[in-house]
């Protein structure tokens, strides 16, 4: 159990100094306490304090690492329930299993193939779950072998059999590879496996308690390197699990629980599976590993998480400026809108299927869409015709033309007074962009 903010205070110098930028000690301890600060930003806590108070400066969840080099995939290092009081900070990994009785080279293959750039964000999977399904520790090596000759992504080994596991560490140890999983028999060689090949070790217990119970003992062998699976695998129960293992950790300070979390999907349908992984990325897990590699299941899955684990206290915004899309030049057309991230790229896809080279005005309005920005003042003739001298449109183009979304068209008096430009209304939609450009531009 962690310490509360009383026991923490007793430690702290109490002047009140306020240089941790808390009003007290006493309220710097409190969030101390309940992990929102770091003991760091006191700079008067003694050695012996620091000592003493170790337990409650550390993060409630573990932070471990798997795979190295542009590859290390972080996962941890949480101190949050809910994303609305602080950001999640490491999105869950997404693993896809290699049997390795399969077609090694056409599934890493399909596995390498997933990634997106989806609404300015680039996307891809993580991480690649090779699984002893032959039972043979030969077999599982030279799978081993194929799957390292195809990717740099990192690995998780899966297999009961400690002679496979090892068998294909002598392939894959420097990639510091995941190892599936220690259990209540077989714990101490499987941590000594780990610890030989500085990998990451996956511990399975039968329910919380014994898991509990489990990850002391691996602790007690001076090995910390743990990620946690309950053994659950039916979809309600994992997510009941997943929810006591994070609150036990975050709320509690129950450190037997303080690492990250791997589960499976177990639906064979691939649009089922899909549903059942997106719980989980909603639900605390740290690794989930999943049997399909369609893209068309990627794609919305990895949408998804990037929307769990952006700050939501934060918008989503681009780089307010005058964006080029194509070979522009001094004829080209003028787009305005806001840079608020989802209605900027869905400007520039449309506008980019226009064929036409145009510039887009990203006004800043704080990340915030067209009618919010405008309802908030934020996206007026004033703040159109600044950005329009800021970012230099006038030594860009030589005609003086604008266009602005058709949502906002009561704007056109003011900004043409405001900047001496034409004003075009356009389109209330950016899908009807194409139909629009071709009608003023082509
Ligand atoms: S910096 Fe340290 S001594 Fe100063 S108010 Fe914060 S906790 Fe207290």
């Amino acid at each position: 159990m962690g310490l509360t903010g009383l026991e923490i205070f007793k430690n702290l110098p109490k002047t009140n100094c306020k240089e941790c930028g808390f009003p007290t000690c006493l309220a710097f301890a409190m969030a101390l306490a309940n992990g929102k600060t770091s003991l760091d930003l006191c700079p008067y806590v003694s050695d012996e304090a620091k000592e003493a108070l170790a337990s409650a400066a550390a993060p409630p969840i573990h932070m471990v690492k798997v795979g190295v080099g542009e590859n290390e995939l972080e996962m941890g290092d949480e101190s949050e329930i809910f994303r609305h009081d602080k950001r999640f900070n490491h999105p869950t990994v997404i693993a896809i299993e290699v049997k390795d009785n399969e077609d090694i080279e056409a599934k890493v293959d399909a596995i390498n193939q997933l990634e997106f750039d989806h609404v300015g964000q680039h996307y891809e999977s993580n991480m690649v779950a090779l699984v002893n399904a032959s039972g043979d520790a030969a077999t599982f090596k030279a799978a081993a072998e194929k799957a390292a000759a195809k990717t740099e992504k990192a690995f998780a080994l899966i297999s009961d059999d400690l002679a496979a596991l090892e068998a294909a560490l002598e392939v894959l140890a420097e990639r510091r590879p995941l190892l599936y999983a220690a259990n209540k028999d077989n714990y101490e060689k499987m941590t000594e496996l780990a610890k030989a090949n500085n990998a990451v070790l996956a511990v399975k217990g039968e329910d919380l308690d014994s898991l509990a119970e489990l990850v002391d003992k691996i602790v007690a062998m001076d090995f910390r390197d743990i990620v946690l699976d309950p053994g659950s695998r039916e979809v309600g129960k994992v997510l009941v699990d997943m929810t006591q293992l994070r609150r036990q950790a975050v709320k509690k300070k129950f450190r037997s629980f303080g690492y990250p979390t791997i589960t499976f999907t177990t639906k064979d349908d691939p649009q089922e599976e899909l549903v059942q992984a997106g719980m989980y990325v909603a639900k605390y897990v740290s690794i989930v590993v999943m049997k399909t590699a369609k893209r068309e299941i990627h794609l919305p899955l990895m949408s998804w998480r990037a929307n769990v684990y952006t700050d939501p206290q934060k918008p989503v915004a681009v780089e307010p400026g005058a964006h080029e899309v194509g070979e522009v030049d001094e004829n080209s057309p003028v787009y305005c809108t806001t840079n608020f991230s989802l209605t900027y790229f869905l400007v520039e896809g449309e506008v980019d299927t226009t064929r036409i080279p145009s510039y887009i005005l990203s006004v800043d309005t704080g990340g915030i869409s067209v009618l919010t920005a405008y309802a908030d003042n934020k996206f007026i003739a004033e703040s159109i015709a600044k950005a329009i001298k800021e970012f230099g449109l006038e030594d860009k183009v030589k005609h003086r033309k604008i266009v602005i979304p058709g949502g906002v068209a009561v704007l056109k008096g003011e900004l043409e007074e405001e900047s001496g430009w034409d004003v075009i209304v356009g389109p209330r939609e950016s899908a009807d962009i194409p139909k629009f450009a071709k009608e003023q531009f082509a």
